[in-house]
């Protein structure tokens, strides 16, 4: 089993090497900031995440939790909600805009690399 917040997965990859050669610059898994965001762009103040459906419940197929050893996996999952949840308030406190990127959402480079930039690019400040 994966850990929660797994570092530099395939769909992780893919998008860094998207966003670099797209001209951006960023960071990696920043500790100092509410759950070590995956990319982190300082001086557009600016995060990425990107999360696996099934750790982080995307409202996806891949999210299907198991049928056998619910009563483990319902709060542990729960609790990962929570917590994204209560990170990204803190992020936006803090003054930093939030993009989510979903695993499954990766397949589709054009429509990815699309919403990647106009995040990137927009001064709309949260
Ligand atoms: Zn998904």
């Amino acid at each position: 089993m994966r850990r929660i917040r797994s570092k530099n997965t395939a769909p992780e990859l893919l998008i860094r090497s998207l966003i670099f050669k797209s001209g951006y610059r960023y960071r990696l898994h920043r500790k100092d900031l509410p759950g070590t965001p995956d990319l982190v762009f300082p001086k557009l103040h600016k995060v990425i995440f990107i999360n696996g459906c099934f750790w982080h419940q995307h409202k996806c197929k891949e999210a299907h939790i198991p049928k056998s050893n619910r009563e483990y996996w319902l709060p542990k999952l729960e609790q990962n909600i929570t917590r994204d949840k209560e990170n990204c308030k803190k992020l936006r406190k803090m003054g930093w805009s939030v993009l989510v990127l979903w695993e499954c959402k990766t397949e589709n480079l054009n429509t990815l690399r699309r919403k990647i930039i106009e995040f990137l690019n927009s001064e709309i400040v949260n």
